[in-house]
């Protein structure tokens, strides 16, 4: 999905999934966009270990490496949505001031921050901490969006008709939106307070692009949340005999017509 605005080319490099493992946790297959535009090449999230290789192809396809890379923006500190920095390295990278201090704070082993690579990343020379309202690039302001963790940020980018909205995890997926209620909240009436700015923001202009952290990019037009596109996911496992025997199980669902 691409989308112009505000001098900015947005493309979704990988599209998140709004869905968990019965038995095995959360996937963590979280949303990666690219943003081009004002002489500057912008990764918002950079997806789990997982992603690496499937990233970097995503990037190739356009003609970037990560070394291209002048912006990494990181909405909060989960393993899903930063691990990958150290790919971006180079790149300066912006974490919320809020969500860092509580991801340094946290307790090991009992969260989804990946302790080694959060603290690493608070001595890297090219982190910058952002702050609620912060204009962080042209025409993109930073606003503080807890409920999900403590200091999660989302970006609001200034478009030309159309205003687009980078949720990630403050809003994971169309069903929190629409029913405001979360899963994976340390307190959910904090979350609905997020989520009721976000309604908000789309108040302000007709056609609003929401693009959450798990699941199809949404336009919003009077009230209503229309995903657009379609998921494609699936899973291949060898219960077979040979490397080659391989059962894809599709993860995607049923289409409606
Ligand atoms: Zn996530």
């Amino acid at each position: 999905m691409a989308w112009q605005g505000g001098g900015w080319d947005l493309e979704i490099l990988v599209t998140g999934y709004p869905g968990k493992a019965v038995e095995h946790g959360g996937l963590g297959w979280s949303t990666v966009v690219l943003l081009r535009g004002h002489g500057r090449i912008v990764v918002l999230d950079g997806g789990g270990y997982g992603l690496r290789k499937p990233l970097v192809a995503a990037l190739a396809a356009r003609g970037v490496a990560p070394g291209d890379v002048t912006d990494l923006l990181l909405s909060h500190a989960h393993h899903d949505h930063a691990v990958n920095w150290p790919l971006f390295r180079q790149a300066r990278i912006g974490i919320g001031r809020k969500e860092l201090a509580w991801a340094l704070g946290v307790p090991w082993g009992e969260t989804s921050v990946p302790e080694h690579a959060i603290e690493a990343l608070s001595r890297w020379p090219t982190l910058r901490l952002m702050d609620d309202g912060e204009e962080v690039l042209p025409g993109i302001t930073a606003h503080l969006a807890p409920g999900h963790t403590p200091g999660h940020l989302i970006f609001v980018i200034a478009g030309d008709g159309q205003d687009c909205v980078l949720l990630q995890d403050a809003v994971k997926n169309r069903v929190e939106l629409t029913t405001r209620r979360t899963d994976m909240t340390y307190d959910a009436a904090v979350s609905r307070a997020t989520i009721d700015m976000v309604w908000e923001i789309c108040r302000r202009r007709p056609g609003c692009l929401l693009i959450p952290g798990h699941d199809l990019p949404m336009v919003v037009e009077n009230g209503v949340a229309r995903a657009i596109g379609r998921h494609t996911a699936g899973i291949r496992a060898w219960f077979g005999e040979s490397l080659d025997d391989m059962t894809r199980f599709d993860l995607a669902p049923e289409q409606t017509p």
